[in-house]
């Protein structure tokens, strides 16, 4: 993506994305910009820039991933419900019920806060996951993260790190499980300097000493592989090259104990074709031109990666002492690996329509969380997870500070209470839920925001063991009672 534009609000850069844009569509995003401009006026970011810039950039990225103009907008003025005196009903009158949807779903996100404790990043990942049955909110958040990182120079330094880290941890890895390669890749290489300063210059130093296969030289092997691939008639769209990312180079290196001379992807080319049968006909042809390196091949036409990558990989001695990947693949499996489901949300430039079921089955949140599952737990956790089968049975909730709490479908005030701290259960005076006074038996749902009123003359009731759901508050309330009303209960029957 393009960060010499960081600093420009010009509407045009949104336009050049979207060529196929209608005239109706074109003055949505203009109503959305204006309405941004206007309900920020007067407010600053930590650069001194005004703070429309944020929000222009945000669209700006979203116009970059070729979403629709709904999502442009609604990341347009994604922080005007939160920052400004901008209303819901504003919204809905501007924009309909779709874009304040995204708006209030993005605010909402924007609550959520980060501790580094595994048990809120799963917690926030989940809560990612249950905010999915509208994904676009999601990107909408990736695209605001990216402008935030791309300007984190600008924030106090003992928060730099936090949100850096947050970044890798949460938003590259969801960038990731979207297929969204290009948000990914800019993320963690943005974040990276952050949490790892020492390997960032580290790595930098190591980049700056390889001796790439120059351009000159590259040149060359595309104009064989033209010829060649060519002659045996196999068509192509064209042929491209792109360098690894410097984080993705740095994990790669760190599985090799840093050795670069095992790493081959530094640089690969990538060849774009019409069709499935052209990937297998040109590396046929490719492999009979060099010589492959045995190991180094991989189809993942035939057998995906699980975020849909699809590509064949093989790396090639040139001949001439290089040794570098070759990826071939058509050109909707090339949109797929830069853009993920973005490329299925947005104006269907590239890649085919796919119908409201495809879509569902392209995102299929229940199996893409069992892949995370995999990748961020012991086997033995993972199965219990799988066992209780949260994504059916679990409801998100949040404190009034945004933290996320994570609980089993049915569960009551006194549940969460409980989950946040034992000292709170067993001081539960009153509960607001939403903003409202509420019993203690209210069945929380999704997204409520739970607040606990304490004193501490409170104490748990009998009664609150049928109220409560999960074993920890039943638990709790239980020695609660036997060391503290036990004693009183003995009192009143003598
Ligand atoms: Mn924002």
């Amino acid at each position: 993506m393009d960060t010499q534009n960081l600093h420009s609000t010009d509407i045009n850069l949104i336009f050049d994305r979207l060529p196929n844009l209608s005239e109706k569509n074109k003055k949505l995003i203009i109503k959305g910009c204006e309405f941004a401009k206007r309900f920020h006026e007067g407010q600053y970011r930590k650069s001194g820039d005004p703070y429309y810039l944020h929000a222009f950039q945000t669209g700006f990225n979203l116009a970059n991933l070729g979403m629709d103009a709904d999502t442009i907008v609604a990341g347009l003025i994604h922080d005007v419900l939160e920052d400004t005196l901008a209303s819901e009903e504003d919204i809905e009158k501007e924009f309909g019920p779709h874009v304040l949807k995204l708006v209030k779903g993005v605010t909402k996100l924007s609550k959520a806060r980060y501790y580094g404790v595994e048990r809120h990043v799963e917690s926030l990942r989940k809560f990612f996951i249950a905010m999915a049955d509208d994904i676009r909110v999601v990107v909408i958040k990736l695209c605001d993260r990216l402008h935030n990182i791309q300007t984190l120079q600008y924030v106090a330094p003992e928060k730099q790190r936090r949100i850096a880290l947050e970044t890798l941890e949460i938003h590259a890895r969801l960038a990731d499980r979207l297929g969204i390669g290009r948000l990914k890749a800019e993320l963690e290489d943005e974040a990276f300097p952050y949490v790892y300063p020492k390997e960032h210059k580290e790595m930098e130093k190591i980049f700056g000493e390889l001796h790439l296969i120059s351009d000159k030289q590259l040149e060359k092997v595309v104009k064989k592989l033209n010829e060649e691939l060519s002659m045996f008639d196999v068509k192509i769209e064209r042929i491209d090259s792109r360098v690894k990312h410097l984080y993705s180079l740095w994990q790669k290196l760190k599985r090799y104990n840093m050795d670069i001379s095992k790493v081959y992807d530094i640089i690969a080319l990538r060849i774009i074709v019409p069709e499935i049968s052209d990937c297998y006909l040109a590396l046929g042809v490719i492999h009979g031109l060099y010589r492959p390196i045995l190991g180094r091949f991989k189809d993942y036409i035939a057998i995906p990666k699980p975020n849909g990558y699809r590509s064949l990989h093989t790396t090639i001695f040139d001949g001439n002492g290089s040794i570098f990947e070759i990826q071939i693949r058509t050109k909707e499996m090339h949109e797929e690996s830069e853009y993920g489901i973005a490329s299925h949300l947005g104006y269907k430039e590239f890649g085919k329509n796919l119908t409201a079921k495809e879509l569902e089955k392209k995102v299929d949140w229940t199996k893409q969380l069992l892949e995370w599952q995999k990748d961020v737990n012991q086997a033995k956790e993972f199965l219990g997870n799988l066992k209780t089968d949260f994504f059916e049975n679990r409801v998100f909730v949040f404190t009034p500070k945004g933290d996320v709490i994570d609980l089993p479908e049915g569960s009551t005030p006194i549940d969460f209470a409980y989950a946040v701290h034992s000292d709170i259960g067993d001081h539960i005076a009153s509960v607001k839920v939403n903003g409202k006074m509420s019993q203690l038996d209210t069945k929380l749902k999704s997204l409520d925001i739970i607040e606990i009123e304490v004193k501490d003359s409170a104490c748990p009731k009998r009664k609150w063991i049928d109220m409560s759901k999960t074993t920890m508050a039943k638990r709790h309330i239980r020695a609660y009672i036997k060391e503290h009303g036990g004693a009183l209960d003995r009192f009143l029957t003598k």
